[in-house]
């Protein structure tokens, strides 16, 4: 009983904290980009790519989970992207889904399961049946 109206005190202020914190990362965080572009890959070991946009400026890839397939899979490198994200000094973080321009028109990239009918963000085996999933290009707007 102690333990409960304790956490109910405590609720206010964590509300309070929390709606502040909000407010300051929609101030502090950067605009989200959308930048046409293409990967490569540097040379030495590791794998460590660049993001060279349409304009012609460089920029180091983050590797995170939103960037991870674009490390894994080679399928990709070839591709004309649409990669929204964050410009953190001259390195590009991905924050947005992995997106290709084809055929003139904006794709999403995904893994697929036929077996299962599930999609996934990086390749690998299915989470339901561990088939391999098959890099698919699906028109981001039916039209
Ligand atoms: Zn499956």
């Amino acid at each position: 009983m102690r333990g409960a109206r304790t956490f109910r005190s405590a609720g206010g202020t964590t509300v309070g904290a929390i709606f502040f914190a909000t407010v300051l990362s929609l101030f502090a965080a950067n605009e989200i980009l959308k930048v046409q572009g293409q990967v490569s890959r540097l040379p030495g070991p590791g794998t460590n790519l660049v993001y060279r946009t349409d304009s012609g400026v460089t920029y180091n890839l983050k590797r995170t989970p939103a960037s991870e397939a674009l490390f894994v899979d080679t399928n990709l490198w070839p591709k004309h992207l649409l990669l929204a994200g964050n410009l953190l000094g001259n390195s590009f973080e991905v924050t947005g889904n992995l997106r290709s321009i084809k055929d003139g028109k904006v794709h999403e990239l995904l893994y697929y399961c036929d077996v299962c009918s599930v999609s996934s963000s990086v390749p690998g085996l299915c989470v339901c049946c561990r088939e391999p999933t098959v890099l698919t290009e699906r028109p981001e707007h039916d039209n």
